[in-house]
């Protein structure tokens, strides 16, 4: 098993006694982008100074920048059943909390994807509970057929990432054949004890069953994968090494790691109060998290959901987080009840701001919102994505593709004044696009938008 607890234990404990220049000489090392080890890590962990904490984020900021440049990814999740037969501790919709669950029908998963569509979003991350009599694989794929099929006349879906229970290689061959973009699953803990703890008496209680669902993701073809830890269930330090090391597993043996990591932080939700979990992550550990991880994984993209409050968010864009959900709402058929309040969610969501909002806010903090989806539909997957993104030629393509999404959604779904502020965006940064030629080309492809042509993409 490539999770050893002794191991990742013993390198938490022994930088315990780091001194502040060995921190300072790990810092350094960041800096350089050599490349950090489990105990670099270890000891990033261990930062409570001040000025070091404010140089390690200066350090993420930096690699934020390089890597990613000024484009946030945004994209919306899509419930469609609330059935589950397991009964992990912290969720809403574990099986021992009694309410009338439901799974949406075809016509109304095509529905929730209109208003999806109206929203203006292209990426959806479609979630569901694990049944295999209610919702089984059959269900998911239906849904995504659905999903891929229904458009509105200025909206389509081209994305759908899935995050659905860990199953057979079998099972993860027809998602892969269903067209998806990245399999998510979060770990929830890697830590054997708090995650058997969490996950009583249930499908999910098989911790390596769960933990080595990416290696039959893999094996079956599928080459984008999205891990996540859910932050509060045990102690941060050793889900952050622990992340890391599987992310190696799948570079040594798949030769690419996660796509991209979540990083939900434990929320209030029905059937559980908070009070029961002593390893509550507090706002300033957090960002320390998400920095580490940033520094630790500089091409793996870091996804934060409406979970974080509108300020946690801003703060988090600083210094790693490259993608964030907008309008979200995670109750099942809950885009068309939004108004009825009637639907139990899956947790507790604290920013509400409508998607219009948000890009309104991310433009005003100089961000240029992105609804691409193009690599997936480039065949820019797995490794061969990787291996763009580390040579840095993927910036060739992202900010450009930024731009030209920014472009069409403002068009299809913004009004004059929100039209006018992202074509300024545009235009500022127009100037920052290296290539002459990627330069002219995006000024032919906004031109196009502007005459009626859609979804342009390199
Ligand atoms: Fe079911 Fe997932 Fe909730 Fe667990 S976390 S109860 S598997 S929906
Ligand atoms: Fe993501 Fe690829 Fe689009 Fe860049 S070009 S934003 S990596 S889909």
């Amino acid at each position: 098993m490539f999770i050893k607890h002794d191991y990742i234990e013993s390198i938490l404990e022994k930088a315990k006694s780091a001194s502040k220049e060995d921190i300072q000489r790990v810092l350094d090392k960041a800096k350089e982008r050599k490349g950090l080890s489990h105990e670099d890590i270890a000891i990033l962990l261990q930062i409570e100074d001040e000025n070091q904490l404010m140089e390690m984020y200066k350090i993420a900021g930096d690699i934020k920048q390089s890597i990613y440049g000024k484009r946030v990814v945004l994209f919306a999740p899509l419930y469609v059943s609330d059935y589950c037969v397991n009964n992990c501790v912290y969720c809403g919709y574990k099986r021992c909390n009694k309410f009338n669950r439901r799974k949406l029908t075809q016509a109304e998963v095509a529905e929730e994807v209109r208003i999806l569509e109206k929203m203006g979003h292209k990426r959806l991350a479609l979630e569901l509970g694990e049944d295999p009599v209610n919702a089984p694989i059959e269900y998911v794929l239906e849904c995504l057929d659905t999903i891929y099929k229904t458009q509105n006349s200025n909206g389509e879906i081209r994305r759908v990432n899935v995050n659905i229970a860990a199953t057979t290689v079998e099972n993860y061959k027809k998602l892969k054949d269903a067209n998806i973009g990245t399999y998510i699953l979060f770990q929830e803990t890697y830590h054997k004890p708090s995650y058997e703890a969490m996950h009583p008496n249930s499908l999910k209680s098989d911790y390596m069953y769960h933990l080595t669902a990416f290696d039959r993701a893999m094996e079956s073809g599928i080459e984008d994968v999205g891990a996540g830890v859910l932050f509060g269930l045990a102690d941060y330090k050793f889900e952050v090494l622990s992340l890391m090391i599987h992310n190696e597993h799948l570079e040594e043996k798949f030769n690419v790691g996660f796509h991209t990591i979540s990083v939900p932080r434990l929320k209030k939700a029905e059937g559980m109060t908070l009070e029961n979990f002593p390893n509550l992550v507090d706002d300033e550990t957090f960002k320390k998290i998400v920095t580490i991880i940033r520094i630790a994984v500089p091409f793996t993209g870091i996804i934060l959901s409406t979970r974080e409050s509108a300020n946690m968010r801003k703060e988090l864009l600083k210094y790693g987080v490259s993608q964030v959900s907008a309008g979200s709402i995670t109750g099942v058929g809950g885009y068309k009840e939004q108004e009825e309040g009637n639907n139990v969610d899956q947790f507790t969501v604290s920013d509400n701001r409508s998607p219009i909002e948000v890009l309104n806010e991310l433009l005003d903090d100089g961000y240029i919102p992105s609804y691409c989806t193009a690599c997936y539909r480039k065949g820019r997957t797995g490794e061969r994505f990787m291996t763009l993104a580390k040579s840095g030629q993927i910036q060739n393509v992202c900010e450009p593709n930024a731009m030209t999404t920014l472009m069409e959604y403002a068009l299809d779904y913004g009004d004059d004044k929100f039209i006018e502020k992202a074509e300024k965006t545009i235009i500022d940064n127009l100037k920052y696009i290296k290539r002459e030629d990627i330069r002219e080309l995006v000024k032919e492809n906004i031109k196009k938008l502007k005459e009626g042509k859609r979804d342009l993409y390199i």
